[in-house]
């Protein structure tokens, strides 16, 4: 068993560009590279086996990895019974999109109903164990809504910034009901982040929370270890998932490279022999600067959206703050990114709750339109996937943003009928 002292040595926090190293616990007094200005990742020095040890049974879900996550003490942890989320067997729709076999890692089950509780538990646990009073972030609804909650359990003030009228309004519900600070930003989210990073960067006493926070990374990490332990020890060909900041593929294509980097022997599984899987990154049309730039090649350089549009509000993000490493997770993999039209999406919710009875989030659904979309023009992608093991990971409850949903329909068109059994006995027949 890995003690405090021994745990911070198997840790560095560096640059994801130019590998410049810094001090783990130092992660707040700066964001960014003191250096080029990237982005920071936390680093598991790759142990020798058996000094890392899952503690099994001891815990569910995300803290079951307690001793691959970069933090020291078990006192700190911050937890609402993240993570050990079920991985559905989709049989319905693996024979409506013709492919062999088809998964859903339905992120929707975590307790604020999105997966960004995986990487909030660990975030605000390490704020904690750092003696952070608050935290702030920026967001679309679902990561306010999940700081909130982390924050309430942990005693912590919590301010979030929303983009003005862009979030749904049971993401808004939740951060009002957890006791929020809730500023309305008039601008995007790209705005609200950076009015939240400038403050953050100017005054030490706040922890930012985004998804640029590295300890976020660690935590939502977990999912790749849960999918391996759900499939029985083996990978994925293929992880759809839809990307908006950037985030949450990052995140997922750490956890598979941590697995092949090895010293989790006895821990994740035994995947000998085996690729890691090809990532599938899928945003919405109108603000999709990662797979435009997938599309040109580009690996080192993007264009951002300056006024992204989708009804997907999880995903609407024109300046995606982790662009870099997650152009990096879809080359290394050898995936792909891609783009489908929000009538597309909400198709596809449709499709996944109808045929599966999974009810999620339209950015959520982006991954399932993907596939629809493949399977119907038979492209080249789609001869890879069909005779694959295809995991998608949906990350939010369709029950946060019932409005996106109801838009379409008419509630008027519904039939009334009398209070008679009579009445509805005409009906059915
Ligand atoms: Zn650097």
């Amino acid at each position: 068993m890995a003690t405090a002292e021994n745990k911070k040595d198997g840790y560095i926090l560096r640059c994801f560009s130019c590998k410049t190293e810094y001090n783990v616990d130092d992660y707040g007094k700066f964001y960014r590279c003191a250096k080029c200005g990237n982005l920071l990742e936390v680093k598991r020095i790759p142990a020798a086996p058996g000094r890392f040890n899952r503690r099994r049974g001891l815990r569910p879900g995300v803290w079951k990895y307690f001793d691959l996550i970069p933090l020291w003490s078990e006192e700190k942890i911050v937890s609402l019974a993240e993570g050990g989320t079920t991985l559905f067997d989709c049989r319905n729709l693996a024979t409506i999109f013709g492919i062999r076999s088809l998964f859903v890692k339905f992120e929707g089950l975590n307790p604020t109903g999105s997966f960004k509780d995986r990487g909030m538990t660990v975030g605000v646990s390490k704020a904690f164990e750092l003696n952070y009073k608050s935290a702030m972030c920026a967001s679309t609804g679902n990561t306010s809504a999940s700081l909130a909650a982390y924050s309430a359990k942990a005693g912590m003030r919590c301010i979030v910034l929303v983009p003005k009228g862009k979030i749904a309004m049971g993401k808004m519900a939740q951060a009002i009901a957890y006791g929020a600070e809730i500023y309305q930003v008039d601008g995007n989210f790209d705005d609200s982040l950076r009015v939240a990073s400038e403050i953050c960067e100017r005054d030490n006493k706040i922890l930012l929370l985004n998804s640029l926070n590295p300890f976020r990374i660690e935590g939502q990490k977990t999912v790749s270890f849960e999918i391996v332990e759900q499939l029985g020890g083996t990978v994925p060909d293929f992880v759809v998932l839809p990307v908006g900041n950037g985030g949450n593929i990052t995140a997922a294509w750490k956890g598979f490279s941590e697995i092949f980097e090895g010293g989790l022997e006895g821990t994740v599984g035994n995947h000998l022999g085996k690729n890691p899987p090809k990532m599938i990154a899928v945003q919405a049309q109108g603000a999709a600067p990662i797979a435009r730039a997938f599309r040109s090649g580009l690996r080192d350089s993007i264009e951002f959206v300056s006024n992204p549009q989708t009804e997907a509000s999880a995903i609407n993000i024109g300046s995606p703050v982790s662009w870099m490493k997650a152009l990096a997770a879809i080359y290394d993999s050898g995936g792909l990114a891609d783009f489908v039209s929000d009538e597309e999406i909400f198709a596809a919710q449709k499709l996944i709750a109808s045929k599966e009875g999974i009810f999620v989030e339209p950015a959520s659904a982006t991954p399932i339109a993907y596939l629809s979309k493949i399977a119907g023009e038979k492209s080249d992608a789609y001869e890879q996937m069909k005779d694959a093991c295809v995991v998608c990971i949906c990350t939010g409850n369709g029950l946060k943003d019932p409005n996106a949903l109801l838009k379409g329909v008419s509630l008027e068109r519904l039939q009334t009928i009398s209070a008679e059994a009579k009445s509805l006995e005409t009906v059915l027949a």
